[in-house]
């Protein structure tokens, strides 16, 4: 063995199926050899399929480990034999699965100590924000805007047009607030980043601020990411202390700060309006638009609301330019997006591509099919108001306006996969009834719409006149999605009409027997 160096993620998933243990016997077997072995606890690489893993420093680069069978005996043969050990899985960077992604913003995601600022730095961190300090401000919002950057939160609005909102509207007062309110099925590309690489938030943060004249910045974190949290508030103090946050950044003379927010575990405080009544200190209502958020936002001043892939996008934009972030993907989808494999899928994790790679791409080649080899179903993407996407459509490209045109939407790019023992019917009712349960309750059409849905849904699998009332539940879906206030209601419908459409045998299944599974 020519290195005593190890990497063990610290990620909550790697941790949730035994990363902690792997340590534990790393250290132990050391100890019994009289070795002190350095173990760095990195992010993910996103392989949560591989997990729990370590890699091995050498000369050649970092060699993968995957226990098989205990990890005591997987330690023991990797000290023993090195990178000869049957467990070894080679150089982790001619792993195909990382070797096909096209890696911007996950670049150093399960490379670096995220604990370490100058391990940040010397991985090319803060490079974009010391290039914005010596621009005018107009000059990073056009540099966003000319990326083609959208938000990846879910509408796909583009960033710079935002920005150029916030620079532009009145007022010395403006913030910067981050959606780290990632609720989304299927997804954790955000809490991810934020526990492998906290430091590239803050500082698409601060540029952020820089770009539109804001001092203070607020990142809204959901309460069910408490490692997320620690180490963003230990990513926050020690660029404080660093003089990256602060009065004086880098003595330029420019200040900005940022502050960390827990949200209370609501879905709908990922919307916009609800998150900043949340930051707030009031109840996660959502607010009627206009006034926009860019104009009257936090404390109705001007505000930028990003999310965490949004943000962690543009550090590399300034320090690589414009169009070295616009070179990738296809259309008006520029750049790259972070997907996340989930549900049914062998190869569960995180792939980032550039948009215009297909769905299929990503399912089979990196995902590996379905976990139980099954035939799949249904994917479905975009959250849990996603929409279904059936098997013959997977050669769709994962980009905005191809899976619009096709009737879904990209969402935060989580996809959950489904094996053909999924039930439509049973998602649909799922659908209704979870924006029953997370509706802010602002406005009828989702308040009531919903908890009929669910009623109407029961009836069909009950066999009570499923032809009237699917005809009923079609008029429902046109009410909700016409006449809610935001996207959790009016795009419920979506999952819904979906499954209604791509998969209507199970419906008239459900309907034929009179299943009253729910009555
Ligand atoms: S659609 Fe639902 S969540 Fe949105 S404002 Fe109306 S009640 Fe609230």
């Amino acid at each position: 063995m020519k290195s005593e160096t190890f990497f063990v993620s610290s990620d909550s998933a790697s941790v949730s199926v035994g990363a902690d243990d792997l340590v534990r016997a790393i250290t132990a077997e050391a100890a019994r050899r009289g070795i002190e072995p350095r173990i760095v606890r990195t992010g993910s690489r996103g392989l949560y399929f591989l997990e729990p893993m370590f890699e091995l420093e050498t000369q050649e680069g970092r060699f993968g480990f995957q226990p098989e069978g205990t990890m005591a005996e997987c330690v023991t043969e990797m000290f023993d034999i090195g990178v000869e050990a049957r467990t070894c899985l080679g150089l982790m960077d001619d792993l195909p699965w990382l070797h096909k992604q096209e890696r911007l913003t996950f670049e150093r995601c399960g490379i670096v100590d995220p604990r370490s600022i100058n391990d940040y730095r010397f991985h090319g961190g803060f490079l974009g924000l010391e290039r914005a300090l010596g621009m005018a401000p107009e000059d990073i919002v056009a540099a966003v805007t000319e990326s083609g950057l959208r938000g990846r939160g879910g509408a796909g609005f583009p960033a710079g047009v935002k920005w150029s909102t916030v620079r532009g509207a009145p007022g010395d007062v403006k913030y910067v607030c981050c959606n780290a309110d990632e609720g989304d099925s299927g997804t954790f590309a955000d809490r991810m980043l934020m526990e492998g690489d906290p430091f590239l938030l803050i500082e698409g943060m601060i540029i952020a601020g820089l770009a539109v004249g804001a001092g203070k910045g607020f990142i809204y974190i959901r309460s069910e990411y408490p490692a997320a949290i620690q180490m963003m508030r230990q990513a926050i103090e020690t660029a404080r202390i660093a003089g990256w946050l602060g009065g004086d950044i880098r003595e330029s003379g420019k200040a900005f700060d940022i502050e960390i927010r827990e949200g209370a575990g609501a879905y709908v405080c990922g919307e916009e309006t609800a998150m900043l009544e949340s930051l707030e200190g009031k109840r996660g209502m959502v607010r009627a638009k206009p006034p926009l958020p860019a104009l009257e936002g936090l404390f109705g001043r001007p505000t930028v609301v990003n999310n965490v892939l949004t943000l962690a996008a543009v550090p590399m934009i300034v320090a690589r330019g414009a169009a070295f972030y616009r070179n990738y993907g296809m259309g008006h989808s520029r750049g790259t997006q972070p997907f996340q494999l989930a549900g049914c899928i062998r190869n569960g994790g995180l792939v980032e591509k550039a948009f215009g790679t297909t769905l299929r791409t990503l399912i089979e080649d990196f995902g590996g099919g379905t976990a139980t080899g099954r035939p799949l179903k249904a994917v479905q993407v975009g959250g849990p108001l996603g929409g279904y996407i059936p098997e013959h459509l997977l050669d769709l490209p994962a980009d905005y306006e191809a899976l619009a045109e096709a009737g879904f939407m990209l969402g935060h790019g989580g996809l959950v996969v489904f094996d053909d023992r999924a039930d439509m019917l049973e998602q649909a009712r799922f659908a209704m009834e979870f924006c029953a349960i997370e509706s802010c309750g602002k406005c009828t059409p989702c308040r009531l719409g919903a908890q009929r849905g669910v009623e109407v849904i029961d009836r069909v699998a009950a066999g009570v006149e499923p032809a009237k009332n699917l005809a009923l539940l079609d008029d429902l879906c046109t009410l909700m999605k016409d006449g809610s206030l935001c996207a959790l209601g009016g795009l419920t419908p979506m999952p819904v009409r979906t499954a209604l459409y791509h998969f209507p045998g199970d419906f008239e299944r459900a309907a034929a027997q009179g299943d009253i599974r729910w009555a």
